[in-house]
Order: C-alpha cells, then sequence, then structure tokens
C-alpha cells in the first residue's frame, strides 16, 4: 500500500485527488491550512480508514513518512492569492522547499501541480512546454506566477543536485464541483451569478480567452503523471486544448442555467492574460492522457453542484 501526501489536499483539486487516492486503496494524508480549502470537502472521507486530515501550514517543516507526494498547496484564484501576496509566495517557495526536503529524507516521489501561470501573457500559442513565458515579475499576478516558477527551479535543483524523482505537472484551467463559490473565478463566478438571476460579469471585452479542463480529466492525468517512468520529470502541460473566449463561456453557461441573466461589462483586471491554450502533445505521447469531458458537459455538472450547495 502506497502511503500517499496530499498538500492543500482539501481544496478543490485536491479533494478530488484524495478520493481518487483512497477509492484505488493507497493511504492518504491529507494536509491543509484550510486558507481557501474547507473540511467539507473533505468530510465524507473523515471515517475512512485510510484517510487522515491534518491541519498544517506548509511553510512550516513537516516530518512525516510517505512514499509519494503531490504538492497542492496553494490559493489559486487571482482574488485569494492577492489577498495576503506574501504568503502566497511563501507558500509556493517555502512550501516548495519544506516538501522537497521531506521528500528527500524518506526518498519518496514527489509532484508538483504547477500552472499555465508560468507562461504569463504569452507570445507564443498554444503554448508548448518549451515556452519560457512572458511574465512581469513586480505586478500583482507576480507573487503567484514568479513563485510558482521559482518552486519549479526549486524541483528541478532537488532533482540534479539531490537525485529526487520528480515530476512537474502545468496545469490550465481547471474547473468542477467543489469549487469555491467565492473564489472570484470564471466558471464559479459566472454559475454562481447565472443560478442568482444576477447579470454576469464579463472582464473587459471577453474576447480574451481560456481553455477549461474538467476536474476528473485533470485529475486522471496527474494520476498518470506521477505513475510515468522515473526519467519523465516533466514539466508536462495538462489541460483541454478547447479554447473558448469569455463571452462564449458566459453564452454557454447562460443557455445551460437559463433565468433572466444578462451581460455587464467591467474592467479588465492588471496583466489579465489575452489568451490561453496548452499545447498537450506532450501529455499525450508520454502519458497517453487527453481530456474527454467536453465544456457543455462539464458545466451541466458543475452547475447541478452549485444549485445543490447554494440551495437555488
Ligand atoms: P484551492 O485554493 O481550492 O486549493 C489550494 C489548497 O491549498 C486549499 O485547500 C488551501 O487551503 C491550501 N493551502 C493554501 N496555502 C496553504 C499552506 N500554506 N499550507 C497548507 N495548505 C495551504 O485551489 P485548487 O484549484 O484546488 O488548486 C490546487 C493547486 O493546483 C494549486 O497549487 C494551484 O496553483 C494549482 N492549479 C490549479 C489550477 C486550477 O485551474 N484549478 C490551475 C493551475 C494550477
Ligand atoms: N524538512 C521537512 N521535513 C523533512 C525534512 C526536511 O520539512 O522530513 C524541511 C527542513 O526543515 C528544511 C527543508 O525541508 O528546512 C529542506 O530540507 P533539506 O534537507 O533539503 O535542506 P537543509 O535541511 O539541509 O537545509
Ligand atoms: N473573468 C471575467 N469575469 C469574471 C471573472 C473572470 O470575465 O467574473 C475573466 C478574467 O478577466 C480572465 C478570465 O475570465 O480573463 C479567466 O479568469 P480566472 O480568474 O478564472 O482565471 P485566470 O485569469 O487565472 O486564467
Amino acid at each position: 500500500m502506497n502511503r500517499v501526501l496530499v498538500t492543500g489536499g482539501a481544496g478543490f483539486l485536491g479533494s478530488h485527488l484524495c478520493d481518487r487516492l483512497v477509492e484505488r486503496g493507497d493511504d492518504v494524508l491529507c494536509v491543509d491550512n484550510f486558507f481557501t480549502g474547507s473540511k467539507r470537502n473533505v468530510a465524507h472521507l473523515l471515517n475512512h480508514p485510510y484517510f487522515e486530515l491534518m491541519r498544517h501550514d506548509v511553510t512550516f517543516p513537516l516530518y512525516v513518512e510517505v512514499d509519494r507526494i503531490f504538492n497542492l498547496a496553494c490559493p489559486a484564484s487571482p482574488i485569494h492569492y492577492q489577498l495576503d501576496p506574501v504568503q502566497t509566495t511563501k507558500t509556493s517557495v517555502h512550501g516548495a522547499i519544506n516538501v522537497l526536503g521531506l521528500a528527500k529524507r524518506v526518498k519518496a516521489r514527489i509532484l508538483q501541480a504547477s500552472t499555465s501561470e508560468v507562461y504569463g501573457d504569452p507570445e507564443v500559442h498554444p503554448q508548448p512546454e518549451e515556452y519560457w513565458g512572458r511574465v512581469n515579475p513586480i505586478g500583482i499576478r507576480s507573487c503567484y506566477d514568479e513563485g510558482k516558477r521559482c518552486a519549479e527551479t526549486l524541483f528541478f535543483d532537488y532533482h540534479r543536485q539531490h537525485h529526487l524523482q520528480i515530476k512537474v505537472v502545468r496545469i490550465f484551467n481547471t474547473y468542477g464541483p467543489r469549487m469555491h463559490p467565492a473564489d472570484g473565478r470564471v466558471v464559479s463566478n459566472f454559475i454562481c451569478q447565472a443560478l442568482a438571476g444576477k447579470d454576469l460579469t464579463i472582464y473587459g471585452d471577453g474576447s480574451q480567452s481560456r481553455s477549461f479542463c474538467y476536474v476528473d480529466d485533470l485529475i486522471d492525468g496527474m494520476l498518470q503523471m506521477m505513475d510515468t517512468r522515473v526519467e519523465f520529470t516533466g514539466p508536462v502541460n495538462l489541460g483541454n486544448s478547447s479554447e473558448f473566449t469569455m463571452l462564449e463561456l458566459a453564452e454557454q453557461v447562460l443557455s445551460i442555467v437559463g433565468g433572466p441573466s444578462k451581460l455587464c461589462f467591467k474592467p479588465l483586471p492588471q496583466d489579465d492574460p489575452r489568451q490561453r491554450q496548452p499545447d498537450i502533445a506532450l501529455a499525450e505521447k508520454e502519458l497517453g492522457w487527453s481530456p474527454k469531458v467536453g465544456l457543455t458537459d462539464g458545466l451541466r455538472e458543475t452547475v447541478a453542484y452549485f444549485r445543490r450547495v447554494l440551495d437555488l
């Protein structure tokens, strides 16, 4: 039986990952400081004999015995990671040092949940892993982008210097049940607004694009990446390559939810990337992975979830 540590395990992606690990028979230690995650996301696992929840902040050392580590701890939505930007950088950088130190001591294989944000506002489209990115080092998104870039650096230096078995995935916009309703991300915003009969807030003119991956597909990719041959470190992009503008997304949400909502236009936030689409050729080749759930089906599941939790 594998003993698996999931940092950030009570968050959106982390809780789905814990579900899948427990389901397949792993012994799971979920560590979280509940900054953006919640016990509710893993409440259904608490009585499982092979699931354990620990309140802990990854910026502090952690001494446990495990075989595998998934490092997801870090607020992911712009409004959350900008609330306390210094803590965001510390979580990415000190957090990475601590989990890497842990992996080194116990000889665990370790996976980093990196992000498409390492590409910044890209001049290359779609983004392949070889692209080095265009990131503002001093802007309001930098605490997250540069923190995640430094974490990647640390992963590769621990790999080169201490021969750690590392895996790095760059996750593109992912959505689904258990997203935080108030995290300000576009999918949760649009769905919650539509369900409440409010107008959907389009930032800028809505022509900027993103590519949205359903959570189940993403977790498949992460699990497959952890089990790839030892020499394959990544970084590897994980995401859905179907690209939509925010106007197209709003139309889809409105057609699923119905109701009286219209669109209202708000200013575009600083450093908001114009476009983003993963090149997933490497994931297809190395993991045999590609996403299966289309936007309409994924949005339906997510709408059903928010209807339930918001009682709308
Ligand atoms: P989330 O905010 O729901 O989850 C992050 C979790 O980390 C939360 O449970 C939070 O409480 C916990 N956390 C934050 N700081 C911590 C700390 N110092 N110590 C311990 N726990 C801490 O976000 P998510 O969408 O589930 O993202 C999970 C990971 O995936 C993040 O590392 C994020 O950067 C990455 N990612 C997500 C997306 C996406 O679209 N969802 C895209 C790219 C990358
Ligand atoms: N660390 C940890 N758990 C462990 C081993 C190490 O949290 O099981 C932390 C430790 O506090 C240290 C960091 O990981 O600050 C990096 O460890 P490493 O051994 O790489 O560096 P060093 O201890 O030599 O600074
Ligand atoms: N966005 C929007 N309305 C909202 C929230 C976000 O138009 O209510 C836009 C935002 O400006 C960005 C895109 O949607 O261009 C995706 O934003 P999100 O915060 O979900 O993710 P990220 O910018 O990190 O990709």
